[in-house]
């Protein structure tokens, strides 16, 4: 399933935004975020470039709001993987509220006319620029198709989030290695528990031996 290319750059960005720049445990490690003015503002620059294919040094206070944003939108995908609707909802409005998002139909380059996911404020710093377009995707995404296509990755020690664009919204990891992950977890839990029943079954026939032969 496809939402327009837009709205999936906007979400896609918004999760990405979420797994580079908040806390947690990323694929079974632990990923701390820098304490360092220096290493928050290179991130920062880093995941702004990877996921909007533009970007350059970033001044602290840019870093900063870059932050601010990440952690706010993960504040949506855990409403979404609570199933809490209107913490998702009113957690969405107050971005959009805050980031100053003004949607705008635009047509350029021999394109259709199409929505452009702009912040009000012409000169709207970076954060805020980006803040507004995953603001109004994610507004999309949720005023179209609930909370059921965002959700946080089920493998263990892993918290990134993720866009579920399955066919049938099936998706339960972050990324094909969490999968693998969550396959081999579940082999050595099935593996180990075969096991311990075959130590009780063998027990219980050893002790039943003496007795079978009295
Ligand atoms: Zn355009
Ligand atoms: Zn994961």
């Amino acid at each position: 399933m496809n939402f327009d290319s837009y709205t999936d750059q906007g979400v896609e960005a918004a999760a990405e935004l979420v797994n580079q720049l908040t806390p947690g445990f990323d694929r079974g490690k632990p990923r701390p975020l820098p304490f360092e003015p220096d290493g928050r503002e290179q991130l920062a620059a880093q995941a702004e470039a990877e996921i909007w294919g533009v970007g350059s040094e970033m001044s602290v206070q840019d870093a900063e709001a870059f932050f601010a944003l990440a952690s706010r939108l993960r504040t949506v995908f855990e409403a979404a993987a609570a199933d809490d609707s209107d913490l998702a909802a009113t957690t969405v409005n107050t971005l959009l509220q805050d980031y100053h998002a003004a949607p705008q139909l635009a047509r350029h380059d021999g394109e259709t006319w199409h929505l452009h996911f702009q912040s009000q404020e012409k000169e709207a710093g970076r954060a805020r620029a980006r803040g507004a377009t995953c603001a109004t995707a994610l507004a999309i995404v949720i005023g179209s198709h609930g909370l059921r296509r965002m959700g946080i990755c089920q493998a263990e020690r892993c918290d990134r989030v993720y866009i579920d664009t399955s066919r049938n919204g099936s998706r339960h990891f972050c990324s094909a290695s969490c999968l693998s992950r969550q396959k081999v977890a579940a082999f050595r839990a099935r593996r180990s528990r075969a096991a311990l029943s075959g130590l009780t079954v063998a027990d219980q026939s050893a002790r039943d031996l003496p007795s079978g032969r009295g």
